[in-house]
């Protein structure tokens, strides 16, 4: 086996240059509360816990590679989201990060609204009592059949992402009989990724209309006219793990700006304005994320502000975050393999998974933390990258961070902040069974997703 012919882009490069590592923290034992979920504690006799249960007994009932999500915190995530936002406002969960009907359950009972973009998760959603009209629908290719089921569903709005769409999704709500509320997606110019974001020809890309040229508001235009829709907002997301507001400012004024116009050409507010997800959250250390009660009052603060120099009444704002809700609260357990010691180099820490079950590192040269968690150690911090037993040199799942010396081989590791984008990216690559995602709470673990097997696997290959 070798490493495969990726169409090698700078960022694969990269995965194989020197790694960008800080120096070891003080004490490796030690966790910090910014990047694992709120219940997880070290106890006395050095095995780390999480709602309670002891890593080493959870690995022992459910194996390892595993998901843990601790509910209690996906509960108060998610709270925190739907008290900031308060009354005037949606928080939509971005059902992408991650999705499986117990989630449903549990943002249907903390208040929250539900984004699907498949008709997967549509059918996720709707078999676990999400109210339809709760549910918003995105894509940039929606299928006929998806629209159908969702328009039949009733889903609270669809997100129109182009012309075409526009007269599809509006012959099909005809056809049903339906008027569907629709949202028209609009990119406003900004692309916002970590840490900073980028104010230039963002439109050279899938999603969207673009507002430049008067694109958006000719789809406006379009809309307005066809009996089978009912629009009721703008909508923008600029990206991905942003931490600074300045891109959603730029975004709510581009977008207000819209609304004015479309005000000023059809005399119609247009009553809703999505800003759609992408707030950043600590995978490292060094990472600081917003809190939400922070976020709505930006938000709300830009909004309001635009809003009342275009001298328009300020629209219901929704938000749709994914990895801030889910991202922080899961860890992925593995058991320690093979450690093989490159002198001069680093340390490789084989574990029973990878890119199978963290697609993110090798995707987009994530950053993740980790740490042994069956024991404490006083042995010297080694400079280790933890990989996993695919068939690939770029199975990565943790390019550089420090672990005890006396690492060995059978100790449990955990990979915090691995709730969104993890087990929803998941593949089967070398016929790897996906691991299961089992929720943590008050002293009790559940499967919520149960672990593939490899009657799974042979059950799909009818050859
Ligand atoms: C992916 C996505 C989100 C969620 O993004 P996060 O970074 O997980 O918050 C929200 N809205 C839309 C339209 C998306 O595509």
């Amino acid at each position: 086996m070798s490493r495969s012919a990726h169409p090698a882009g700078p960022r694969h490069a990269d995965v194989f240059s020197e790694g960008h590592y800080s120096a070891p923290p003080a004490d490796l034992n030690v966790l910090d509360p910014k990047v694992w979920s709120h219940t997880v504690r070290r106890t006395e006799d050095g095995v780390v816990t999480v709602g309670g249960l002891e890593v080493t007994a959870l690995a022992e009932e459910f194996g390892t590679p595993a998901y843990f999500v601790d509910e209690a915190d996906f509960r108060e995530r998610a709270r925190a989201w739907r008290t900031a936002f308060g009354h005037d406002a949606d928080v939509f969960y971005a059902g992408k990060a991650f999705l499986s009907r117990a989630v449903v359950r549990w943002l249907h009972e903390e208040g929250l609204n539900l984004d699907v973009c498949s008709g997967g998760e549509l059918a996720t959603a709707l078999s676990a009592g999400m109210p339809a009209d709760r549910i918003a629908f995105h894509g940039n290719n929606k299928s006929t059949a998806e629209i159908h089921a969702a328009v039949e569903a009733g889903v609270g709005r669809i997100v129109l992402d182009s012309f075409q769409e526009i007269v599809r999704v509006a012959h099909i709500a005809q056809s049903l009989g339906r008027r569907q509320r629709v949202q028209i997606r609009v990119t406003v110019g900004v692309e916002a990724h970590t840490h900073e974001f980028i104010a230039t020809a963002h439109e050279d890309q899938k999603f969207g209309i673009a507002l430049a040229d008067g694109q958006a508001a000719e789809a406006v235009r379009r809309a307005l006219t066809l009996d089978g829709l009912e629009l009721v907002g703008i909508h923008s997301h600029i990206g991905s793990q942003i931490f600074d507001m300045a891109g959603f400012e730029v975004a709510a004024r581009r977008v207000v700006g819209l609304l004015a116009a479309v005000r000023d050409e059809h005399s119609v507010e247009l009553p809703e304005i999505d800003l759609g997800g992408g707030l950043g959250i600590a995978y490292t250390s060094d990472d600081d994320p917003r809190e939400p009660h922070e976020i709505a009052k930006a938000l709300g603060e830009i909004v309001t502000r635009e809003c009342e120099a275009a001298r328009l009444s300020t629209p219901r704002i929704s938000v749709e975050p994914g990895r801030a809700i889910v991202g922080p609260t899961a860890f992925t357990l593995y058991e320690v393999g093979t450690i093989k010691p490159l002198e001069g180099l680093r340390t490789y820490v084989s574990v029973d998974g990878g890119m199978s079950d963290n697609i993110r590192t090798a995707l987009y040269d994530a950053e993740y933390s980790v740490a042994l968690v069956s024991r404490t150690s006083d042995a010297e911090p080694m400079l280790a990258r933890v990989v996993g037993k695919h068939c690939e040199s770029g199975d990565i799942v943790v390019k550089d961070a420090f672990l005890p010396a006396d690492l060995a081989p059978g100790d449990l590791i955990a990979v915090p902040a691995t709730g969104a984008y993890c087990r929803s990216m998941a593949s089967n690559y070398n016929h790897a069974p996906r691991p299961p995602v089992v929720a943590v709470k008050d002293g009790a673990a559940r499967v919520i997703v149960r672990r593939e097997t490899e009657d799974d696997l042979l059950r799909l290959d009818v050859g």
